[in-house]
């Protein structure tokens, strides 16, 4: 049964043109709020044209949002242990293109923050895989909650969407908080040698929709 979070408002919005380290340039429209129930900085970025009526596609016009989880050392720094930043990447773009809205939510390392994820990887070295690795750090496997996602997307006034992700997890908590995903995008997958490992445990953990090439 979904419920309407409480109300966040938008605190500013202001013009915030992108390129990124392979050139590619678009503008945005970037959203800070009031009243996100974990106190966190969260920012909601407009991208291409919100109003088009083909926006996402044949999805109905509901417009193409990606809740994206703040990963430090993959969106900034390009670490190969993950495939955060090649996701981003792909997903401004994407967005841009459909219209609509990414969501980049400070919740570093699945929600247990940037020196415990350090922790993990070196658990992982170790051979424990990344959902055990964060148990073992006395965590949950994915403690990120969507529920600030939520009440962004409400504040902005969007309440039906197409969402640009390939975790069940997010549809099934958007839905939960009165969002109506009327359709879920795969995204692309980055497979590196150092984070195939990675990815295949978010497969079969995670229950992420990937089509990885099978190990020979
Ligand atoms: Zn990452």
């Amino acid at each position: 049964m979904a419920t309407r979070p409480p109300t966040a408002t938008i605190r500013t919005q202001v013009e915030l043109p992108l390129r990124f380290a392979d050139g590619y340039a678009t503008g945005a429209r970037v959203f800070s709020f009031d009243g996100l129930v974990d106190g966190r900085e969260h920012l909601a970025f407009a991208l291409g044209d919100r109003t088009s009526p083909h926006a996402a596609g044949a999805h109905c016009a509901a417009p193409l949002i990606r809740p994206h989880s703040e990963c430090l050392t993959g969106d900034v720094f390009g670490s190969e242990r993950c495939d955060c930043g090649p996701q981003l990447r792909e997903a401004v773009e994407r967005i841009a293109g459909a219209g609509g809205y990414l969501l980049y939510l400070r919740q570093e390392g699945r929600g247990i923050g940037l020196y415990s994820k350090l922790e993990a990887y070196a658990l992982q070295d170790t051979g424990v895989d990344t959902y055990e690795a964060n148990v073992a750090l006395g965590h949950g496997e994915d403690e990120r909650s969507y529920l600030a996602a939520a009440q962004m997307l409400h504040a902005l006034g969007l309440s039906r969407v197409a969402l640009l992700s390939n975790n069940p997890d997010k549809a099934r908590q958007l839905r939960s908080c009165g969002i109506a995903v009327v359709a879920q995008v795969r995204t692309g997958v980055y497979v590196s040698a150092a984070n195939v490992r990675y990815l295949e445990t978010k497969a079969r953990r995670g229950a992420h929709t990937l089509d990885l090439p099978l190990p020979a």
